[in-house]
Parts: C-alpha cells; structure tokens; sequence
C-alpha cells in the first residue's frame, strides 16, 4: 500500500491515517451513540486501527507510528468527550493492546487473512474475541470499573472489531487488486442495490418505534450474505450497524423505546448486532463453501467428459430403483446419437445385436443378483446403421438394505481392436494352412500328416480305440515320368491323391508324405475295416478315368499297418512300409497287410 513511499514519508502516512481515522471515529461513535457509562455502544475505531494494522507493511517503523497516531487519537477523543484523565489513559492503553493482541492472535494463523476463508473467519473471530477480554480487563483493572463495565466494554470492542475490519480489509484489498474495477457492471449493480436497500431498510425500521421491525434489517443483511458473499455480509453489516447505532444512540427507533435503563438498551443494541452477525457470517462461509465445491465439481466433470473424449471411453448409469438410464457424452458418440438425446433403458439394450443383447442381459442379471463387478463385449446398431463392436465393465451400486439400486459401466469402442484381432487370426492361420499343406496335391503335408498321426496314436493308446495306417505309393512312377515328363506326372501325382480321397471315410486323414508316396490315418478302425478302405483306395486309383483327363494310368501298392497300443509311431510306420514292400515285390497293384 505504502511501497513506493520513503520510510520516514510512510511513518508520517500511517501516523495521520491512524490518528485521524481513530480520532474521527472514536468522537463519532462517542458523541453519538455512548450510554450511560460513557461507553459507546460500538467502539469502530478499534476496527479500523485493527484494519490498518492487518493492512500495513509488517515493518516495525509503519506499526510504531500507527501505535502513536492511535494513542494520541484516543487521549484526545476521550478527554473532548469528558471522560476523566486518568481514564482516558487507561482506555487507551487498553486499546492499544487490543489491537496488538488480535494482530498477534492473526498473525499466529496466517500471513495474510482472507475473508473468503471460512476457518480463517472463524481464527478472525477468536482473535477478536481473545483481544476484546483482554482489553476489557485491563481497562476494567485499570479504571477500577465493576463487571457491567466490562461485559460492556467486551461487547463494544468486540462488535467494532467484527463489524469494521472485514469490510474495510476486503474493500482495501478489492481496489488493490483492481477486482472492483473488473467486476461486471450487473454484478456492481446488483451489490450497490442491495446495499443500499438495506441501509433504507434499517432506516425504515429505526426511524419509527411503532413497530418492533428489528427483524427487517436481518432480512437485508442475510440477502446481502447470499447474493455477495462474504463482501455483502460484511458491508451490510457494517451499514446496519452504522445507522442502527446512530439512531438508537439518538434516541430512536424501537430499541430506543424499550421501557428500560439505558444500560439495557446498549446491551440489547450489542447483541441484536452480534447475533446478526453471527447469523449471517456462517451463511456466508458456507456460500462460499457451496461455490468453491460447485467449481470443482464441474472442473472435475470437464476433466471427466476431456478423459472419456480422450480415451474414447464413455459411460453409463442404470437407475434400477426409477428405471432410467444416464449417458455420458461419449456414450453418446459411441452409439452415434448426439449427446443430450432422450434414451431409455430398453433403448439401451435394444442397440446390441440379437444374441449378443441376450448375452449381455443375462451377464447384467446376475452381477445385479450376486453384486458382482461384470464385463461384457457386444456388437451394437448405431443410430447411423453401422455395427460397432462395444465392451463395458461395470459394478452394481448397493443401497442400505443391500439391494441393488444400480448398475453403473464404462463402454469402449473396439472395432478396430477387433478387426485387427480378426486380420492378425485370419492370417495365423493362412499361414498355418500354407505350413501344413502340400502345393502340389493340397492334401496335409508330411509335417503335419506326422504331427496329426502323433496325436492320433496318442488319443488310441488313451482311449484303447483301434487305428490303422495304410501307407501307398505310386507304381513305377519313373516310367511315368520318363515316358510323358515331370510336368504330366505331378498332374498324375495329384490325380492319385484326389482319387485316394475320395475313397476315403469322413473321419479318414490323407497326406502326402514323400514324392509319390502317402498315407491314410484311418481312426477307429480293426484290421478288417482297415483293409476294406485301402481296398477301396487301390481300386478308385485303378479304375480312375485317368484316360478322360488325358493323363497315363496309374495303379498304386499298399501297405496296411494296425497300432496294437503298444508300438510307437516309427514303428507303426516302419510296418506299413514292410507291407508296402511286400506288395511291390509281389507285383504292385495291390494291398498288403503288416504281419
Ligand atoms: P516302384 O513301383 O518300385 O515304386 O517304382 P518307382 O519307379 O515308382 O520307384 P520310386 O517310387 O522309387 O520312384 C519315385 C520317383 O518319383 C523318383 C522321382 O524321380 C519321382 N518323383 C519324386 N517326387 C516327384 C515329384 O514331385 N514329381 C514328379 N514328377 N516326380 C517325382
Ligand atoms: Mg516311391
Ligand atoms: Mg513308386
């Protein structure tokens, strides 16, 4: 306030503004408003030294000089109001403690008190209150006064410091950080209206004594507190107080006409002030409570709503207990519709598609049942037509009795995550395909003819099932070659391999496991049944209508093998392969069995 001043310029600034303030206020309230005792019935003046004393630099040269000014203001404020000498002395020094005291109290708290505070208005009034009864002993003490003395001297003090301080730091600090200057001119019009309805309302009730309208200022300083906040509470009553003292010390209004000593009166006075200021102090606070938490709410939802954009999760409320549903914007998006679109609960679960909408009610049911957290993956309509895969993971809200009352989820988009798993699979398994099949016939390689024959055996030695292998290949296959060339016998190659097929069971698995050579896995099936199959096998390659396609007859020789569950697959193999070669050495053509 006072920065850009020389020390000794702001040591005479703070003098004349503490004197002659002090002095202004102290005569005022002394002439006009003191009782019987020679006690005003508000002592402003230890407000406003308080003020300054909050407000100055916290130096020792500007404190000292506000000390002096203060003294000097209130010796001569009270011996020009007739108050005895050595009295007036004591007043002062008990006013100046005061002040020390409560900066002191203030101090130990907080550098700089805020109004806006509720625990640092609640400090306020303790430090106050703390400085009022040590002021009051003194100056009892001092001016050997009885106790009516000093619980009119507490009230006085005590009501100046409540009353004067916060609006005069609060404006102060309010052109300093030029916040009136700035605020909207509706708001400094709403704040000029009423607080000048409330002046003209507390002149209205004490300028008559007809009617006991004491209660009407109450109403403006409370609709001052609740549209102003802390400001209104405190400027309100600082007008309240004003006028209210001002006429009752004059001799009017209705408690000016209360039929009592004049003691009582200023009693009555200080107390109707004090509980209207503790009426409206609290509603204040707590406006300012209710108005930070209301910012932080909805900073709180704009972080949700920027989060959930972000993330592109949305999310969703049931209210079970009134049957309706809740969507956050990004629920919304994720179904297509504009956020803010009426949507109900059937609408909801209308979106997903036939089976998967069964699916999710039914997983809903029960986390509703057991109150157990739930996820699901479903794919819904959107409102443009679209099929959209959504995921959602949710908890049941319980209520007292521990019954459900809703059921709150997050549901995310993964279309593409599913897409892409759907991209990532289809290609796996082109390329498991490619790895396992033969190109040339299409039939399973000798890879995976082996590693299925593996499992096969296994699943017989496990379930004691009967399975045969009979192995073929193609009679004089070099001929073939030699006579019509390599091209012609692949085409005989797989010309045989989709004979041999063909002749084959369902349950029958054939792979080429050399080059000209196969062999059928035949599950389930006795020597007998074995047979019977590589029978049908040799013919349909014999009697294939190789000469309609224009390729050269071919006849192939098998060897039959039948797993006794005790042999392993080399040797399983190695069998046929014997009967193979008993079946070429007797000619070709033909089917042998393994011994
Ligand atoms: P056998 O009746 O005793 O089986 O007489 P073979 O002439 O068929 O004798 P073998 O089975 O030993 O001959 C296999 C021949 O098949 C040798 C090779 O030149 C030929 N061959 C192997 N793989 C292929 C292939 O992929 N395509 C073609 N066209 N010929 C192949
Ligand atoms: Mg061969
Ligand atoms: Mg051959």
């Amino acid at each position: 306030m006072t920065r850009s001043l020389s020390p000794r310029v702001e040591a005479v600034f703070w003098f004349l503004l503490t004197a002659t303030g002090y002095f202004l206020l102290a005569s005022l309230s002394l002439h006009a408003t003191k009782g019987a005792d020679n006690i005003a019935a508000v002592w402003p003046p230890s407000g406003y030294f308080l003020a300054l004393l909050l407000l100055m630099p916290a130096h020792a040269r500007p404190r000292v000089s506000a000390f002096a000014g203060m003294a000097l203001a209130s010796l001569a404020a009270n011996l020009w109001g007739g108050v005895p000498p050595l009295s007036c002395l004591a007043y002062t020094l008990a006013n100046g403690c005061e002040g020390a005291i409560a900066l002191w109290l203030i101090r130990r708290q907080t550098n700089e008190l805020s109004f806006m505070v509720p625990r640092a208005v609640a400090g306020f009034c303790v430090a106050a209150l703390g400085a009022s009864v040590a002021s009051a002993a003194l100056a009892g003490t001092l001016a050997g006064a009885g106790a009516d003395f000093y619980l009119s001297w507490l009230t006085t003090v005590l009501l100046g410091m409540l009353i004067v301080t916060p609006p005069i730091v609060m404006l102060v600090r309010m052109v300093g950080t030029k916040a009136l200057g700035n605020a909207p001119p509706a708001m400094r019009a709403e704040a000029t209206a009423i607080l000048t309805a409330a002046g003209l309302v507390t002149i209205a009730a004490f300028t008559q004594a007809e009617f006991p309208a004491t209660f009407l200022p109450c109403i403006a300083v409370v609709a001052a507190a609740y549209r102003l906040g802390p400001f209104g509470a405190a400027a309100g009553m600082l007008i309240v107080t004003i006028i209210t003292s001002l006429l009752t010390g004059q001799g009017h209004g209705p408690i000016a006409a209360i039929e009592a000593a004049p003691k009582v009166k200023v009693l009555f006075l200080q107390f109707y002030l004090l509980s209207l200021l503790f009426t409206t102090l609290p509603l204040a606070a707590l406006l300012i409570v209710r108005q930070r938490l209301a910012k932080r709410l909805e900073q709180s939802n704009r972080w949700l709503l920027q989060a959930e954009a972000a993330a592109l999760v949305g999310h969703w409320r049931v209210d079970l207990v009134g049957w309706t549903i809740h969507w956050s914007d990004q629920a919304y998006r994720i179904h297509g519709l504009v956020p803010g679109t009426p949507v109900d609960v059937n609408y909801s679960v209308k979106q997903y598609v036939a089976e998967d909408g069964a699916a999710v009610r039914k997983i809903l049911e029960v986390a509703v049942r057991t109150g157990e957290p739930f996820a699901f993956q479903g794919r819904i309509h959107r409102a443009d037509g679209e099929i959209r895969h959504v995921k959602s993971h949710g908890s049941i809200e319980m209520g007292r009795g521990g019954r459900a009352i809703a059921i709150f989820g997050t549901v995310q988009d993964v279309t593409e995550t599913v897409e892409n798993a759907r991209i990532l699979e289809a290609a796996r398994s082109a390329a498991e395909r490619v790895a396992n099949t033969d190109m040339l016939t299409g039939l399973p390689n000798r890879r995976h003819t082996l590693a299925y024959l593996e499992k096969a055996l296994a699943g017989a030695r496990d379930h004691g099932a009967p399975l045969a292998v009979a192995i073929f290949d193609i009679d004089h296959f070099k001929r073939i070659n030699d006579a019509h060339g390599h091209a012609m016998g692949d085409r005989v190659i797989h010309r045989v391999g989709q004979r041999a097929k063909a002749a084959l069971r369902e349950e029958d698995m054939l792979g080429r496991i050399g080059g000209e050579e196969f062999v059928c896995i035949l599950q389930r099936s006795s020597a007998q049944a074995a047979e019977i199959v590589a029978e049908r096998v040799r013919k349909a390659v014999e009697t294939g209508t190789a000469a309609e396609e224009g390729l050269p007859p071919a006849t192939v020789s098998i060897g039959v093998a039948v797993f006794d569950g005790e042999i392993d697959i080399e040797e399983l193999l190695h069998r046929a392969d014997q009967a193979l070669y008993a079946a070429k050495r007797e000619g070709r053509n033909r089917l042998r069995m393994a011994a």
